[in-house]
């Protein structure tokens, strides 16, 4: 298969695809590596790991540049989200050695639990931030004492066949992690139903997920899906305009857009809109939008011709278009960042996950119509709320159904707090402390001791 660079339309590698009989012998080879990565010490476990993390940070450069080309990121992004994976695989190396269970106290002996690794483990990740999603699924997989089976998106395999090998390099047993990379339909979907595989890690849309679900749910496989957004922004009039308007076009715009978290609908108090607009379209119009290699570069192309197709159809719907930013001509798959407004919160773009470079700004009268608009979707991933009022801040912080917002800010993710989403936007936490309990069982052993 074809893997290309969105902004040149070049090719930028040519790879064999997977099929059946090549996943099979992935899940078999993870089968196999199961009982000697699960017997490791926790110790050794770690010391492993933290190589890993030391291996991929001397590589961080050349990984970061792979990223950029292959999916159109900007540079500075992807050098952004190798540190994070770095981070990543370090916070989760402290994890072998702290997977502790409980003593209960019962009658007539001891009670107690222990964390156990699943087995093999299969990863299924999209596109937009290839190897962060992937290291998502991986770091903790490794920690806890699972094999795995990862495949990446067809369109952005390339890091992912990198981790591969650098976990071997640095020591990682072979069979322990396995890339395979092939169509969803077909090897995704042998993984979801293969007997060996003990749980599914998924990251993507949420119709695959949906999928995925029915499909894991024949044999009670254990499932973590993250899924799409439709996510607020919530600006009202005694808020810090000036910085909510200049946070707001890399809140919707970062990743070209192309962000489960995107916080696509805007939503200002009506007293504030003018003031708001005027300071958002000088903030757009002044993104830099262009090669992605290039250090100044604050956003790239999408990643396909048939995802610019989507996102222009969700133009063409007809809304008011307020204003557009820039977008270079010729060869890539550009799309200026575009913002219409007013936009009601009933048209297909604010109800759908547009998934590129389009802002809908929904006016609102008062704080309850605020929180109305924000939960009146299926979706419920992130957001936020920008405010000087500290008590409404956590009022309506409170009151959004999402899993997770923030206040004065534009941030969704880091390492070390939980992510995932409310509603159809997914099931289960990725990152923080309570991504293990996704990739272990509890057991709970008793001892009469009478
Ligand atoms: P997608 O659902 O089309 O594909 C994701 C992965 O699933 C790919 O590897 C694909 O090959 C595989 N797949 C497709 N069909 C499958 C099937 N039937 N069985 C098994 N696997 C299958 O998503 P995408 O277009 O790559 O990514 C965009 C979507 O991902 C957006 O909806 C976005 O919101 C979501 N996303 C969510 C998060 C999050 O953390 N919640 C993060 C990033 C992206």
């Amino acid at each position: 298969m074809k893997i290309l660079e969105p902004a040149t339309e070049g090719t930028l590698a040519e790879l064999p695809e997977a099929e059946i009989e090549d996943v099979e012998r992935a899940i078999a080879r993870a089968k196999a590596a199961f009982p000697g990565w699960r017997a490791v010490t926790p110790g050794d476990r770690a010391a492993l790991m933290r190589r890993l993390a030391d291996a991929i940070a001397d590589q961080r450069d050349e990984l970061a540049t792979l990223e950029a080309r292959n999916v159109g990121k900007p540079i500075a992004d992807a050098r952004g989200e190798m540190g994070a994976v770095v981070d990543l695989f370090h916070y989760m190396a402290a994890a072998p050695e702290r997977l502790f269970g409980k003593t209960i106290p019962v009658a007539g002996g001891v009670d107690m639990t222990f964390r156990e690794p699943l087995g093999v483990v299969g990863l299924i990740t999209p596109w937009n931030y290839p190897l962060w999603l992937a290291s998502t699924k991986v770091a903790p997989a490794l920690a806890a004492g699972n094999t795995m089976v990862l495949k990446p998106a067809e369109l952005t395999p390339l890091t992912a066949l990198e981790l591969e090998r650098i976990a071997l390099d640095a020591g990682i047993p072979e069979g322990v992690l396995n890339v395979v990379v092939g169509k969803g339909r077909v090897v995704g979907e042998r993984m979801v139903q293969h007997p060996d595989v003990a749980k599914i890690a998924f990251t993507g849309s949420t119709e695959v997920g949906k999928r995925i679900g029915q499909l894991a749910s024949a044999s009670i496989k254990r499932v973590t899906l993250e899924l799409g957004g439709k996510s607020a922004n919530v600006i009202f009039a005694d808020a810090d305009l000036e910085q909510a308007a200049l946070s707001a076009p890399l809140a919707v715009f970062g990743n070209a857009g192309q962000d489960c978290c995107a916080r696509s609908r805007i939503l200002v108090e009506r007293p504030a809109l003018d003031r708001f607009m005027e300071v958002f379209e000088k903030a757009v119009t002044a993104l830099r939008v262009g090669d992605p290699l290039d250090e100044q570069t604050q956003m790239g192309p999408l990643i396909s011709a048939d995802q610019r197709q989507t996102v222009a159809s969700y133009v063409e719907d007809g809304a008011p278009v307020a204003f557009r930013g820039s977008a270079p001509q010729g060869r890539g798959y550009w799309f200026p960042p575009t913002v219409l407004c007013p936009v009601s919160n009933d048209e297909r773009v604010t109800r759908e996950e547009v998934f590129g470079p389009v802002a809908a700004v929904i006016p609102f009268e008062d704080e309850e119509e605020a929180v109305r608009i924000a939960n009146d979707t299926v979706y419920g991933l992130s957001g936020s709320i920008w405010t000087r009022d500290g008590a409404r801040a956590l009022r309506v912080a409170r009151a959004i159904q999402t899993g997770t917002i923030s206040i004065n800010s534009n941030t969704s993710v880091r390492v070390t707090t939980p992510f995932g989403g409310f509603k159809q936007s997914g099931l289960g936490r990725e990152l923080g402390p309570h991504a293990l309990e996704h990739y272990t069982e509890l057991k709970n052993v008793y001892m009469a001791t009478g």
